[in-house]
Order: structure tokens, then sequence, then C-alpha cells
């Protein structure tokens, strides 16, 4: 079995984990062993496969020294704690300390490589048949499902050699990441096509993977739109589904951040922050512009400014002009109204809905 030594991990060079992607990975972690998940602990950066040299996002697991024991040692067949174990742990943990941060966490993980011995014979068989009958395609398919990165590339550029058309290219090059190399010309012709035939769910797919949210929202609702008309409630819910694990919402309101950083609009910048959950970020943006704030007589800029410098004077004074401004009754955020001009209850991450 020669393909099989192929598969098998050669012992790597170590190389250094840069500063910036272990800063992500503990970030994303809250630099807990993703296994036991106790705080405080010593911790260190577990490569799942066993390459060091290995530093990809989806290969690093924050693991404590007890747990990274257990990812080393065998207790009958097999490891304690395997591979595949340690990545659903893993997987796991980052979407609980996302949602904790009303993020999203997605994996942006591969299919799982072949692990047992079975898994790779099969693996070795297909792409031997598919070899032999000269099905490139199905080759490169079959290489970026079981995550050969190498051999993908090779029969990805083989076919596209011998010509193909512009929805596998289009496929292709988004498994190898590199939608960047498709001509544009292809691109505007996918994309006419995809409108002529209604398909709205993968032109709004598409123009996500290009990093035009916008237009991904506007025609992912001509779907739901459809749906909802033709009575297909469930599968309306579905594509919206599909919205919030594009994390489109997320993607509108920095898209809206960005807009109103250029338009030095601080109100809406201080909104939006809210809006994402970015609490200790909203409060560093209101301390940046504090002069600025200061000297706007914006009352509801300066009524925030307060509560994040602690000045119980400042406050009371920045509360007597919001009174001002507004006199009657208004639904100012969740649980928090105004009444006879005084606030009553805000809330950490209410705003004010203006
Ligand atoms: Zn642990």
């Amino acid at each position: 079995m020669g393909a099989k030594r192929d598969m098998s991990s050669k012992k790597k060079e170590r190389i250094e984990i840069p500063d910036e992607l272990a800063d992500r990975v503990l970030f994303y972690s809250d630099r807990t062993c993703c296994v036991c998940r106790e705080k405080n602990r010593p911790i260190q950066i577990h490569h799942i496969d066993d390459d060091p040299s290995n530093n990809s996002f989806i290969n690093l697991a924050v693991l404590c020294f007890d747990c990274h024991h257990k990812t080393q040692i065998t207790g009958g067949f097999d490891r304690k704690l395997n591979a595949r174990q340690v990545t659903m742990f893993r997987d796991e943990w980052l979407t609980i300390v996302s949602k904790r941060w009303g993020m999203n966490y997605q994996p942006s993980r591969k299919f799982a490589s072949p692990q047992s011995a079975i898994e790779v014979e099969v693996a070795t068989t297909v792409a031997e048949i598919y070899r032999e009958r000269e099905e490139y395609i199905l080759l490169a398919i079959h290489y970026i499902t079981i995550g050969n990165d190498e051999l993908r590339d090779k029969y990805i550029e083989l076919v596209i050699q011998r010509g193909i058309d512009d929805e596998t290219l289009i496929a292709f090059r988004k498994a190898q990441g590199h939608l960047d190399l498709v001509p544009s010309e292809i691109k505007e012709r996918y994309i006419k096509e995809l409108k002529g035939n209604a398909q709205w769910i993968d032109l709004g797919q598409f123009y996500h993977d290009l990093g035009e949210d916008g237009l991904a929202v506007k025609f992912m609702c001509y779907d739901i739109i459809e749906k909802i008309d033709s009575g297909n409630i469930y599968s309306a819910a579905l594509v919206f589904k599909e919205m919030v694990k594009l994390q489109l919402l997320e993607s509108l309101l920095f898209a809206a951040l960005t807009e109103a950083r250029v338009n030095n609009n601080l109100w809406k910048q201080l909104r939006i922050l809210l809006e994402l959950n970015q609490h200790s970020e909203a409060i560093k943006f209101l301390l940046k512009h504090k002069e600025e704030i200061e000297s706007s007589h914006n009352v509801l800029l300066s009524y925030f400014l307060t509560t994040v410098l602690g000045d119980e004077r400042r406050k009371v004074e920045a509360r007597k002009n919001l009174a001002r401004a507004f006199r009657e009754v208004q639904i100012i955020g969740n649980n928090t109204v105004m009444k006879d001009g005084k606030i009553v209850e805000i809330e950490k991450g209410s705003f004010f809905n203006l």
C-alpha cells in the first residue's frame, strides 16, 4: 500500500505560531482549555494533527497541560483524546464563547481527513478508480473532500486546462479559496445566468463569496419573498436561517459602521457598536471622542459619555439636559422608557430608538 505512506504524517519541523494567529486562537477560546473548560489553568496551543508546522486556525486548539497530556498517551488501541475529539470539543467551545459575546462562530472547517486504516484504504481505492477512468473532475472533488490540498490543486489545474463549465470552475476556485482567479467575464456570465434562472439563493451565496453582502441579502430576500408568497413558509425559514449562518446581519452592521466612520457620524457609530454587542469598543469609542462629544452639545452622546466617565455630578447634569430635550414618554431601548422627563432603567446594551 504505497499510498498509505503518503497519508501518514511525517515528522515535520516546528514552525512558530505567528503572534497575530496565536492572539486570535486565544481570544476565540477565552484563554481557556476547550476540553475541561476550567478557568485560570495554564494553557498551551495544541496542533490537532500533531504536525507542528501546520499553523492554520482550524488545526489549533487551546488545551491545559492535563488535557494536552491526554492527547499524547495511549489507552487501549487509541489515544485517550484523539484529534477528532479535540476538534469536536474545540468547535463546541468556540461556539459557546462566541455566543456569550453575541457573535456567531462558524468553524471554517474542511471535511475530516481519513483517520482509520480502513478510511485511508477506501480513500485510496476511490482515487485509484477515478484515476484509471480519467475522471479528473471527480478526482479533484475527492481530494477537496478528504482535505488533500496538494492533489486537489494538481487535478483542478488539469481539468481547467482541459476546459470546464463556469459553475464547476467557480466551485473549484472557491474550494481553493481563490475566487480572485476567476476571470471577471466569467463571473459576470455566471451572475447573468443565475439571474435568468431566478436562482436567488445561489446568486446570494455567490455575492457573499465575492464579499458583497449587501447584494447577498437582497437576492436571498427575493427568494424568501417568493417562498412566502407561494405559501412555503418552512423553506422561507430555512433560507432565513442560512442568512443568519452566513452572518449577513453582522456584515451589514459592519458596513454601516464603516459608512458612519466616513461620514463622522458619532451617534450612529455608537449605536452600531452597541447593536454588535461590542460594549468595550463602545466605551473606548466614547473616551476617544470625549472632547468632540463635549463640544457637540449632543445630549444623547453626552449622557452616554458621562455614564462611562463615572462622574456622578456630570451624569445628573446630563440627565437633566436629556429631560429638557425630551419631555414626553418615549420608548428608548429594551425595557427602557423615558417618563415625564426621567429615564427609567437604562440597562447595559440598551440604546435610544431614535
Ligand atoms: Zn483541560
